[in-house]
């Protein structure tokens, strides 16, 4: 919906709306949120924002300069399916109040350039991203850090990890879950709920299933929007899937690998550009794209190395992007192989569904970095004409490792993809997009939890080494 400020007065007024949640993402995707009695909610809230301390948001101000402001954008408000009294939210923008300018490390705000800068290029005027956000529904959660952990301890009425025996029949097996109908299928009334929550608020949704892997892994496919209001969808879709999963007294995470000898979790994008109505990813060449998809593609494989990054952000990430388990793993694209880091979906000959699939994101990215971050590699590959090579056909997984020389991979850590990040970047400042301060931060930031695992021993190596 769109919104004035008088028509969310107005709607706070009719709903007897009682108190109104502001929120706001951290640096690493993390939504946060302050509450605000409705009473104190005025024209001048939407003009001036609401004060309050940033110094303990992860990765903001230090507190000494801690004073942020909070505006609230009016179009992003709706009224929240899950609190009591009535709440309404809205989606904040972070102002210095000294300066009165935006706040570098507010992620939304380099979602915002982006979408400027693609205007200023003259390329086309909207991208949009259709995310597919996979994640599982678990009965129970157990792990432990401490000295004395023995592993992590995960139940699923429906799958066979961490059982030995099982007395009840209708399990799914080890990458079977795409998708047995019911009793097999035992979240499929739990997603209809999600669904249902996620329509009313909005967002619209094409379809849903159980994914893949055991254990209720499941995705929601919502249909596409532009940079900002999706990215505000994403954040939307987390925290509606999490807190219906929490009403059944189960969990829900994003985590990109969980089980390791099943599926993990990735966030596969669809991308496309526009300007005006016309679909610019359209065209005569391979599979129906045109040369600006192409070099499109040529962009993003390009920079993959870098922006993964800021689309596969966690030390986990990287359990996922490894070959049999149909993540990517290679630098290459194809119209037909779901093993390609980037594939052109063939389901409609519309030129208007024409559109590339991003195949190695998952969803603990913030994506307001992640969708910015492949809408600039993007607009290198188009500015500069990059050469995507030929498109690769064949099931990358079962090659012969001579067939594979010359493609390059994605990278195997997450420390090896901060590495890339810092040599390769200038294409993410162009246009004052992304800032050196913001990448600075995020990389600081990410290489203290490489080093936070990189100090602590795995508890696999106790079976690998323990008695050598
Ligand atoms: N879960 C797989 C991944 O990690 C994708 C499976 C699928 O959507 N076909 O990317
Ligand atoms: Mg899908
Ligand atoms: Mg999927
Ligand atoms: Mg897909």
């Amino acid at each position: 919906p769109k919104y004035s400020p008088q028509e969310v007065l107005s709607l706070i007024e009719q709903e007897g709306v009682q108190y109104v949640d502001l929120r706001f993402s951290d640096p690493f995707g993390q939504w946060q949120h302050l509450t605000v009695p409705a009473y104190e909610i005025s024209e001048d809230t939407f003009e001036s924002g609401r004060g309050f301390d940033g110094s303990s948001i992860r990765g903001w101000r230090t507190i000494n300069e801690s004073d942020m402001i909070a505006k609230p954008d009016p179009n992003t408000a709706f009224i929240d399916p899950f609190i009591e009294p009535k709440t309404l939210v809205m989606i904040c923008d972070i102002y210095d109040p000294i300066t009165g300018e935006r706040y570098g490390r507010d992620t939304r705000y380099v979602a915002q350039k982006a979408e400027q800068y693609l205007k200023q290029t003259g390329i086309g005027d909207a991208a949009y991203f259709g995310p597919e956000a996979e994640f599982f529904i678990f009965d129970s959660v157990e792990f432990g850090t401490g000295p004395n952990y023995s592993f992590w301890r995960i139940d699923s009425e429906e799958g066979w990890w961490n059982r030995e025996f099982t007395s009840t029949g209708y399990k799914i097996p080890f990458k079977r879950g795409y998708f047995p109908v019911p009793p097999l299928d035992k979240t499929m009334d739990i997603r209809n709920e999600m669904v249902t929550i996620l329509s009313e608020l909005g967002v619209t949704v094409e379809l849903h299933h159980h994914e893949v892997a055991t254990a209720g892994q499941a995705e929601i496919d919502i249909r596409y929007d532009s940079l900002v209001s999706q990215s505000d969808k994403l954040f939307l879709y987390k925290y509606v899937v999490r807190n219906v999963a929490a009403k059944h007294g189960k969990y829900a995470t994003f985590m990109a690998k969980v089980l390791p000898n099943d599926n993990g979790s990735g966030m596969h994008t669809h991308f496309s550009i526009w300007k005006g109505d016309e679909p610019l990813f359209a065209g005569s060449g391979y599979a129906g794209l045109s040369e600006t998809a192409l070099y499109a593609i040529g962009g993003i494989l390009k920079h993959a190395r870098a922006i993964v990054a800021l689309t596969n952000p966690t030390v986990n990430s990287y359990h996922r992007l490894v070959p049999g388990f149909e993540a990517p793993v290679r630098l290459a694209y194809s119209a037909r192989n779901r093993s390609a880091a980037i594939r052109i979906p063939m389901y409609s000959q519309s030129p208007k569904a024409k559109r590339i699939e991003v195949r190695f994101p998952d969803a603990t990215s913030n994506p307001y970095l992640a969708f910015s971050a492949i809408l600039m590699a993007a607009i290198d590959g188009i500015e500069n004409k990059i050469d995507p090579g030929e498109p690769f056909d064949k099931d990358i997984y079962s090659l012969p490792p001579e067939e594979l020389e010359g493609i390059p991979q994605l990278p195997g850590s997450l420390e090896e993809a901060i590495n890339e990040l810092e040599k390769d970047y200038e294409f993410l400042l162009k246009g004052g997009v992304f800032t050196e301060e913001l990448l600075q931060l995020w990389i600081e930031a990410k290489r203290a939890e490489v080093d936070r695992l990189r100090f602590t021993p795995h508890p696999l190596e106790f079976e690998l080494y323990f008695d050598v």
